[in-house]
């Protein structure tokens, strides 16, 4: 089967190749022979990211969109020259970390060039003196998460897709961890960062821990989607290995009474490194036998680091949790948690029997936090096809949280599996900015909230498209993410 009898999602405006083997000859030159394929069996490995609906379509046998070269460079320099034939033969580039995306990210959605980053898996060096890592973007979360783990060290940036996601694609989308609450989210961990410019430019940005040196024009890149630059090589902070972990768990009458007992937590300036809320339908689904949470919304904190400071922060805990009606469960769910943190099977087991599944991960302070919440539960359920809708909250801020949606339903025979996606992705993001939140917290923008770019930052979003235009005034580097673009690139 060829990849043209594949039904295609996104296939406006797509790049035509006039010449492939003339660009494929080109690319061989710049990468080597091996590096380069058009052949149907890796275009196809390539066709979506991780996003939940891309499961409906390969059911129906549709593919969301058709790259139509991948490439695997092993040097800035080939980047760098990629890049620039890019410019001359105005060629769409995605850059690719591992594909776990679930916002469109990396679908290369008017064709073009793949750049796989899988061979920028090195770690450059660990400084304990400065207590730094410095390692090349493709590289494995979890690989680099082991090595630092086996000399002593953690980088304390711990997603639930550690196994399937890369140090590029982190910081490309602003992601977050399990225990990000102690360690920060990946814009508080990298410290410095190499970056090839959509023209092919190079930049080396300083590692430093703070300079007064104009604006930081290296947070640029954190959260650019691939759409600004990419990034090759990045400084992260690391800690050592902590000391003491103490699990800890209460459950709560109230959404309301878990919020308050962790902003009080939060305001003393104690950081528990995990800290999450279960609503009371997931305290149902994940801990049905635990007797004290029947009912309840369950809360699981994990506190680690130093001996000292992980017994003061256990005893805060503990009292502001007590305070707000919190009954104590003991370490089990804590530990059932850490059993089956990267476990997500449940996603993968709706899409045969034609549901649509999805997760939306959405921020707030916390005057508007549980408006949020119930706001979203509301207009969900009342939406035709609805199945479930419930939340838990894992990553949290002296000033507010991330609330992350799961939802499931149907779609009526009339529409099809994207368009109730859309419904279900408009509801719950419409009642987040009615409610005064922000329409992601740690997932990114990629396609799927691209049309939201604009209730969300404005005006702003006009500085930010001037911005790419000086960077990419051809528009090669993913065109068509975070806010919508289209591609309108020219002859090759
Ligand atoms: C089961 C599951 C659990 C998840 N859990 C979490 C979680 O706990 N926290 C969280 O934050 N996210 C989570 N995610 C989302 C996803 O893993 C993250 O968005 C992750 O950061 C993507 O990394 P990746 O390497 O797979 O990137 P990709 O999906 O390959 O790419 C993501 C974006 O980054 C760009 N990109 C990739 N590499 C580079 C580079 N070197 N330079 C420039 N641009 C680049 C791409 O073009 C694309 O726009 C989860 C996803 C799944 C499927």
């Amino acid at each position: 089967m060829e990849l043209e009898d594949f039904e295609l999602i996104y296939k406006e405006n797509r790049w035509e190749c006039k010449d492939k083997k003339k660009i494929e000859d080109k690319l061989r030159k710049i990468v080597g022979e091996n590096n380069v394929s058009s052949k149907t069996i890796d275009l196809l490995a390539y066709t979506k990211d991780a996003a939940l609906i891309g499961m409906n379509w390969t059911i129906q046998g549709t593919i969301a969109a058709k790259p139509d070269f991948i490439i695997w460079p092993d040097t800035i320099e080939q980047i760098s020259d990629i890049l620039k034939l890019s410019n001359q033969e105005k060629i769409p580039v995605t850059p690719y970390g591992e594909g776990s995306g679930v916002v469109g990210g990396a679908v290369p959605i008017y064709g073009g060039i793949i750049i796989d980053m899988k061979k920028f898996n090195k770690i450059l060096e660990i400084n304990d003196k400065n207590l730094t890592v410095t390692a090349q973007t493709g590289i494995n979360g979890m690989n680099l998460e082991r090595t630092l783990n086996s000399k002593g060290y953690t980088a304390g940036h711990i997603p639930q897709s550690i196994y399937i996601s890369s140090l590029g694609g982190w910081i490309s989308h602003r992601a977050a961890g399990q225990f990000s609450t102690k360690y920060g989210k990946i814009e508080d961990i990298v410290l410095g960062m190499e970056v090839v410019l959509p023209q092919g430019e190079i930049i080396d940005f300083k590692t430093i821990p703070r300079a007064s040196t104009g604006p930081q024009l290296d947070k640029l890149f954190i959260g650019g989607e691939g759409t600004l630059g990419i990034i090759t090589k990045a400084t992260l902070k690391i800690w050592p290995f902590p000391e003491k972990r103490t699990l800890i768990s209460y459950a709560f009458n109230s959404m309301e009474d878990s919020f308050e007992a962790i902003r009080q937590i939060l305001r003393e300036n104690i950081y528990p490194a995990v800290i999450r809320i279960y609503d009371h339908f997931e305290t149902m689904r994940h801990f049905p036998d635990i007797e004290n949470a029947k009912d309840k919304v369950m809360v699981i904190f994990v506190c680690e680091g130093n001996k000292k400071l992980v017994d003061l922060e256990e005893s805060i805990t503990r009292e502001k949790s007590e305070k707000n009606s919190g009954i104590d469960c003991g370490e089990h769910p804590v530990e059932h948690w850490f059993e089956t943190r990267f476990r997500v099977t449940e996603t993968s087991a709706m899409p045969p029997y034609k549901i649509v599944f999805d997760t939306i991960e959405v921020a707030s302070l916390w005057e508007n936090a549980a408006n949020i919440y119930h706001s979203v539960l509301e207009s969900f359920k009342k939406l035709q096809g609805v199945i479930m809708i419930t939340a838990h909250i894992s990553h949290f801020y002296p000033n507010g949280v991330g609330i992350y949606f799961s939802f499931g339903g149907t779609p009526s025979k009339e529409e099809t599996d994207f368009e109730y996606y859309q419904k279900c992705w408009n509801t719950v993001i419409k009642a987040t900015l009615d409610a005064g939140g922000s329409i992601a917290h740690h997932h990114g923008i990629g396609i799927n909230r691209s049309h939201w770019m604009e209730g969300e930052w404005g005006d702003g979003l006009n500085t930010l498209k001037e911005i790419k235009k000086l960077l990419d005034p051809n528009n090669i580097l993913n065109p068509g993410k975070i806010y919508i673009d289209t591609w309108k690139g020219g002859e090759n």
